[in-house]
């Protein structure tokens, strides 16, 4: 489960989230749309510590991240130290719209990499579940290739094996398939439908809003660092209420 609780996040005199509130249960699918710049990539950064909010706090199954639990007897809260922040970090899986592959590694060394280097789990262990995981995104066939000879497509689903490697029980995606052409799209939405089907827990930014009906327990529009409206895809995408959100899906419908 994730919480998001009354999170704001500004950078200087910039308020990017404001009172920002997110409950994501156990192996639902939350679609996050709104237009560039409301807020959406800074959002997931907060839930994954990549940023730490200004104000509010966030809790993955009834753990803060970033700080102890409760309060000091001042009230005031302390921060985890670095090797607990790393280990939540650890838990979530993430997804970007470039796929960072690391380019002298091959499909399978990317997705070996962390789980050799963070978990130290033995070479031949972690080969096992990388061909597994490559084969689950549908690249059995690939793991001896090097990112430069993969197109678009098959770079990302190697980023999601990658991220799968360190057994997540969430994953964040931003903007997974915006960087695609558009034939590519579908093999890189197939993966996170299959993952969304197999109950992980997950919070996917994109437009693609035929993916957000098939497969989004809710759909929760961003406008200028405010969640304005949420619901099923049926309420959010069919029956808009706001002119902000009326406005925003006749630009990507
Ligand atoms: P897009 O659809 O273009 O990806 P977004 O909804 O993901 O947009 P964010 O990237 O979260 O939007 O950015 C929200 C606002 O915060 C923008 O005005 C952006 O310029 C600003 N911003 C984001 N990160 C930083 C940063 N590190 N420092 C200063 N401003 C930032
Ligand atoms: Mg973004």
């Amino acid at each position: 489960v994730i919480e998001v609780e009354a999170v704001h996040k500004s950078f200087g005199d910039l308020h990017v989230l404001k009172a920002c509130d997110l409950t994501v249960r156990a192996g639902e699918v939350a679609v996050l749309v709104g237009p560039s710049g409301s807020g959406k990539s800074t959002l997931l950064r907060c839930i994954n510590q990549l940023e730490e909010p200004t104000a509010g706090r966030v809790l993955i199954d009834g753990e803060v991240q970033g700080y102890q639990s409760d309060p000091l007897p001042d009230g005031r809260w302390q921060k985890l130290p670095s090797a607990q922040i790393a280990a939540q970090r650890s838990r979530i899986g993430m997804v970007f719209q470039r796929f960072h592959l690391f380019p002298h590694l091959t499909a399978l060394g990317n997705v070996m990499e962390a789980p050799v280097q963070v978990r130290g789990l033995p070479k031949a262990a972690a080969e096992q579940k990388a061909r597994t995981l490559l084969e689950r995104v549908g690249l059995a066939e690939r793991a001896d290739h090097y990112p430069s000879e993969l197109s678009g497509g098959q770079q990302q689903r190697v980023a999601i094996a990658r991220a799968l490697a360190m057994d997540p029980e969430l994953m964040l995606f931003d903007e997974p398939t915006s960087a695609l052409d558009p034939e590519l799209v579908s093999e890189v939405l197939a993966v996170l439908k299959d993952l969304a089907a197999d109950g992980m827990t997950m919070v996917v930014v994109t437009h693609e809003m035929g993916f957000a009906r098939e497969v989004a327990d809710q759909v929760v529009f961003m406008d200028e660092g405010r969640i304005l409206e949420r619901g099923t895809p049926e309420q959010v995408i069919d029956h808009p209420e706001s002119e902000r959100l009326q406005g925003f899906l006749a630009s990507v419908l």
